[in-house]
């Protein structure tokens, strides 16, 4: 795949990123598009060819301007920048990928392939150096090309000054080689020596979204009046006390406006403590500290489902028109806390229920057919996109490999499934009704090794 194609199909995803209607979707929903379609795009022509630099960066200017929700007339608030999206979860960030370190790593992958030829075969590189110090190009001649020697040539050789020659993270703890390994050294990403444990953050039993909220929360990056008066955009002040600055704290734990939630949900014991503390002390506390009165749920998934409605109901009072704040908000919060923590019981069983080992192998698809992977979460927006896709391209015939067995028989029995899925379902069974042919098989991921990047 040349440049000019991988602009002309980047343009063409810019085209049906507009219909995805990102304005409706929430932060964390557009980012796990952004990842899972547009990362994946530039995957196949990264792990033979390095990439021009103009096309990553217009791949990931379009990541940018869809998270954010930008359009060709106005930027809107970055709250984060690349640099912390693009770290993994656990350092910080939001887990989205550097193309072009993933680049370096693919090619490594295929560097690998070299070893594998006689010549170089458990070589090490100071092997490749003679007595006085320059590089054995003539090894080096009998498997690569005239161009790669000349690169090679023009890097100067190891020597011992240097330190000792080691093997340099190529492999998994089973001895497989592993493209996120690789890409993860040469990132060098710093967790900051665990001062900060994220993964509290994503273990909180929420939807994602909240998860994203309290991760923004802890990142200081909400849009308080504190926040945009710092932009330069207007008062600092809380709309409703009028002589108190809004700081995050304010909104989610100090304003009058939200203290009786907390009255409720706190035990007595414990207010003092809650009520003490900076913006990430007090994230911190909530997330290791239980405070909760007689409630039967873990702490931080009800403390973070009420920030997350504290911020929904502030928003929709300043801008929404004759909104009235729930006058019993316990109870609503309470609500949403056990229906999440209930389903996902349920999904849990369902999913432990439904393991069997089995081998796992790779098979190509029949002649005549292309097939379409698809993983992970967002696995019923990955079927639709990919059937939109293989019809665009014309493809008549379909192998849909999925490694879910819920999404297998979501769309090809009748079961409902749930709410949030069921119209999605509903888009995909009218496309599997159209002309294509698609046969619907269930693969496990370790088989297909792309999905390794
Ligand atoms: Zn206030």
């Amino acid at each position: 795949m040349f440049a000019g194609d991988l602009l002309l199909f980047g343009e063409a995803t810019e085209q049906h990123m507009k219909s995805w209607k990102a304005n409706y979707l929430s932060l964390e929903g557009r980012a796990t598009l952004a990842k899972s379609v547009l990362e994946a795009i530039p995957i196949y022509p990264m792990m033979t060819s390095i990439i021009p630099k103009a096309c990553v960066d217009e791949i990931q200017k379009m990541q940018r301007r869809f998270i954010w929700g930008d359009t060709e007339h106005s930027r809107k608030y970055h709250a984060i920048g690349w640099d912390i999206m693009t770290k993994p979860k656990d350092c910080g960030g939001l887990g989205l990928r550097r193309l072009t370190v993933m680049n370096k790593a693919c090619i490594l992958k295929l560097g690998r392939k070299l070893q594998s030829t006689d010549s170089l075969r458990d070589l090490k590189v100071t092997q490749l150096v003679d007595d006085e110090g320059r590089w054995k190009l003539e090894v080096l001649a009998t498997c690569l090309p005239v161009s790669l020697l000349r690169k090679i040539a023009a890097i100067p050789p190891p020597e011992e000054s240097v330190g000792a020659d080691s093997a340099y993270c190529m492999e998994d703890t089973a001895g497989n080689f592993s493209i996120s390994a690789v890409y993860h050294a040469l990132c060098r990403f710093d967790d900051g020596n665990g001062a900060v444990n994220w993964k509290h953050i994503w273990k909180i039993k929420a939807q994602e979204l909240v998860r994203v909220f309290v991760w923004l929360m802890y990142h200081e990056r909400i849009l308080t009046n504190y926040q945009k008066n710092r932009m330069g955009l207007g008062s600092s002040m809380c709309d409703f006390c009028g002589d108190q600055v809004e700081t995050i704290l304010h909104v989610m734990r100090d304003c009058p406006l939200v203290m009786p939630l907390w009255l409720n949900l706190v035990h007595s014991n414990m207010r003092r403590n809650f009520c003490t503390g900076y913006t990430q002390q007090w994230i911190d506390f909530n997330l290791n500290v239980d405070v909760r009165g007689q409630f039967d749920v873990e702490w931080k998934s009800i403390w973070a489902i009420s920030c997350h409605f504290a911020w929904s109901w502030r928003n929709k009072e300043k801008h929404g028109l004759n909104f009235i704040r729930p006058i019993a908000p316990t109870m609503v919060v309470m609500n949403v806390v056990r229906n999440y923590v209930v389903a996902d019981d349920v999904l849990h069983i369902d999913m432990e229920s439904r393991k069997v080992e089995k081998l796992i192998s790779w098979k190509p698809p029949p002649v005549g057919w292309v097939r379409l992977n698809t993983d992970g979460a967002p696995e019923l927006w990955g079927v639709f996109e990919g059937l939109t896709y293989a019809r665009s391209f014309n493809f008549s015939h379909v192998e849909l490999n999925v490694d879910s067995m819920v999404v297998v028989q979501a769309i090809t029995t009748n079961g409902c499934g749930s709410m949030t899925g069921r119209s999605l379902v509903e888009k995909i069974r009218r496309l599997l009704a159209l002309d294509l042919e698609v046969s619907v098989q269930h693969s496990y991921r370790e088989a297909n090794k792309c999905a390794d990047v």
